[in-house]
Formats: C-alpha cells, structure tokens, sequence
C-alpha cells in the first residue's frame, strides 16, 4: 500500500504551559480562568497547590481578588503523578514551593498526553530566578508573563518588594510582607519602603 494513504493513529499529545511573573500579577487569577474553560469544555481537571501555601485556604487557590477554585494540597511534586491518572487538565499553582522534581513530574504528565498548566513567581524577593520556575519555563510549549502594577508609580510591575525584615528565600505571605514593584523601585534591602518612597 502506498505509505502516504495508510491511516496513521497518533497518541493525543500533552503539553505544557507555565504563567509566571511577580506577586499580584494575576497568574492565579489567569490559572483559574484557563481551569474553568477547560471545565466548560468537559475536560477532566485537577488543581494542585503545595502544603506550604496556607494562606487563605487548604481546600482552594485563591486570588488576591478573592476568585478561588477546588485544589487539592500535595506534600511533593510525586504527589501529583499519582492522583492525575484519569485526568485531562492538570493546574498548579505556586509552582514555585515545590522541588526541583517538579520538572519531571510536568514533562512525565504532558508526555503521557495530558495538558498541564503551571503557575509560579519567576523571581524571588531578590529578583533572582526562582526554582523550579526557570527549568519549566525552558521545557514549556506556552509561556504567559504576567505583569502587577508597582505600587510606587503605577508602572508595569515585574518584581516583588518584600517590606518586612527576613532575608528566608520563602516567607509565605500577601500583602502585610509582598508589594509589587517596577524595576526602578525595587530594593534588595530593606527599609526599602521609607526609601522608595
Ligand atoms: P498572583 O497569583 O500573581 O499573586 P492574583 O491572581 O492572586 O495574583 O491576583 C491578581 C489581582 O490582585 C488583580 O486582579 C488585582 O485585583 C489584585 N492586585 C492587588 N494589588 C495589585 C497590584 N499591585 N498590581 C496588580 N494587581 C493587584
Ligand atoms: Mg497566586
């Protein structure tokens, strides 16, 4: 038979999106807004958060502008692996609490034919690039940069200003620890508030 007629099945092909950007820049809110289309198109989906992220609620993500949806806490990134079996869409969020092995565990679900959309800070309070986020932004099929407001001169904000004194890489919080912030208001060291200001 002539090879260009012969009918060819293909396994359904996953991929993977990550949204990343500063604090308050609405990748939450774009998270649940991919999660819900997805729902309206049947699609089996999953959300996922780390156990660290505790601050509005166990059983949801929340965005700051108080959208939420179901999510499911995981200790680890395996975790995942093993309640996504009979799953279409899977969501993470706050990608970046989890270790390094979250990179395989996203290229292991999109390899086996599920979409996977992944939500995380890109860079710390340092503006120093936050792990696991750099290494799923380089394996990613779709990237969407998300951008707050500086809270100082209204401008595009892609960092985020930590205000309380602690140099922990993770001190989870929202607004009583976090701003947004423009490159040209943004200090590494505090008391950068009084002083960008
Ligand atoms: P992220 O997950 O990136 O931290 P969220 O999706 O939780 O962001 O929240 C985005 C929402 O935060 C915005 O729609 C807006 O209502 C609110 N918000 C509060 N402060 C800011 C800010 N400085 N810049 C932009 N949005 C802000
Ligand atoms: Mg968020």
């Amino acid at each position: 038979m002539n090879e260009n007629l012969q009918i060819r099945t293909y396994k359904k092909s996953g991929h993977i999106e990550v949204i990343c950007g500063s604090m308050f820049s609405g990748k939450t809110e774009e998270l649940i807004r991919r999660i819900r289309r997805a729902e309206i198109a049947r699609q089996r989906v999953k959300v996922f958060k780390p156990k660290i992220d505790n601050r509005y609620s166990e059983f949801e993500i929340v965005s700051h502008n108080e959208q939420s949806y179901p999510s499911e806490v995981v200790n680890n990134a395996e975790e995942i692996l093993d309640k996504c079996f009979d799953v279409d869409v899977i969501g993470i969020d706050e990608a970046q609490f989890f270790e390094n092995d979250l990179v395989q565990i996203c290229q292991n679900l999109a390899d086996s034919g599920k979409r996977v959309i992944v939500a995380g800070l890109d860079q710390d309070y340092r503006a120093l690039p936050f792990e696991p986020m750099p290494q799923l932004l380089a394996i990613a099929e779709y990237i969407t940069k998300t951008l707050a407001v500086c809270v100082v001169c209204g401008a595009q904000a892609n960092r985020t200003q930590r205000v309380t004194d602690s140099d922990e890489q993770i001190l989870v919080g929202a607004k009583n620890h976090y701003e947004a912030r423009c490159r040209l208001h943004h200090m590494i060291n505090i008391d950068s508030k009084k002083e960008a200001i």
